[in-house]
């Protein structure tokens, strides 16, 4: 009569979250962002896709759905979990890999050059794979572009952000992180991913975007002075360049000439500028 012995399931199957949820009094914080995937489809996908040859960090591993599925194909996981609750719920959850590190810290504060650096020493590459806490998407993604050390980043992020991302010059959602991901990345959007994937279901649907880094040899700082120039562009969206570059450079001759120069028509807005055409005229200023 019937096998008893327990076959393990995996922990975004929603019957075993929704367990762990009940052993733990757990209850999905949303001042952290959290909401736990519940489809194995989704997070083993996500596992497969993210490049995760040597080791792979992850930004808030929640109760262990994706860190599991990244530690079945990973040398090894490092997770970011600013959540203490979560710490021993972890500890069960992934008891069975010995391949996972989780971190009680905020990935904001975090030395991720010096973290990138170790695990680059022992497991050769690192990526990064998340599904991130919705209310800190951009500063964390900002703060990974700033390691030139990770070649891709496969994130889930709410489908409004992934097609800002996405967005190519001329279209309405294009802005200046369009142009900033599209300068250091090749971006594309691997799938989407339904609400009721998620326990709670947002009423908004996901998307898992990847970036992959293009070559470069600048340095974060020269980065980071880069996009303080695309930003001052995009400044004031509905003006033209030649008014925001005038301001940025508070000079309106020099603007004049460098935009000459560049062959950019004065008249046109950044919103129609690809980042290619936002680099010459950051050139010719230089
Ligand atoms: N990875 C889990 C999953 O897919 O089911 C949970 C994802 S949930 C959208 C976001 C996770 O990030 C939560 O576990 C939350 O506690 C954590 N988190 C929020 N802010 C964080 C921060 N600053 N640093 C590290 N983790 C953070």
């Amino acid at each position: 009569m019937g096998n008893h012995q327990e076959v393990k399931r995996y922990i975004s199957v929603p019957s075993r979250t929704k367990e762990i949820l009940e052993k733990y009094g757990l209850r999905a914080k949303k001042g952290y962002g959290q909401n736990f995937l519940v489809d194995p489809v989704i997070t083993e996908r996500c596992a497969q896709q993210c490049h995760p040859e040597g080791a792979v960090i992850e930004i808030g591993p929640g109760i262990g759905s994706l860190t599991e599925m990244l530690a079945r194909y990973a040398q090894h996981v490092t997770a970011f979990e600013i959540d203490e609750a979560l710490i021993p719920v972890l500890e069960d959850t992934l008891s069975d890999y010995d391949n996972v590190e989780v971190r009680l810290e905020d990935f904001l504060q975090t030395d991720l050059d010096a973290v990138v650096k170790e695990l680059k020493e022992k497991y050769g590459t690192v990526t990064v794979c998340a599904n991130l806490p919705y209310y800190i998407t951009t500063p964390v993604l900002f703060k990974i572009f700033e390691n030139a050390e990770i070649p891709y980043i496969t994130v889930m992020v709410q489908k409004e952000v992934g097609d800002r991302f996405a967005a190519r010059a001329n279209d309405s959602e294009y802005s200046a992180l369009s142009a900033e991901g599209q300068y250091l990345y090749e971006v594309e959007k691997l799938f989407q991913v339904p609400g009721r994937s998620f326990n709670p279901s947002p009423s908004v649907d996901s998307v898992i975007i990847q970036f992959t880094r293009h070559e470069t040899d600048e340095t974060a700082e020269e980065i980071r002075e880069f996009f303080a120039f695309v930003r001052a562009c995009f400044k004031q969206r509905r003006k033209t360049i030649y008014n925001n570059l005038r301001e940025y450079l508070g000079d309106p001759q020099k603007a004049r000439e460098v935009l000459e120069r560049a062959g950019i028509d004065p008249s046109v807005r950044a919103q129609s500028l690809r980042h290619e055409d936002l680099r010459k005229i950051y050139g010719e200023i230089k």
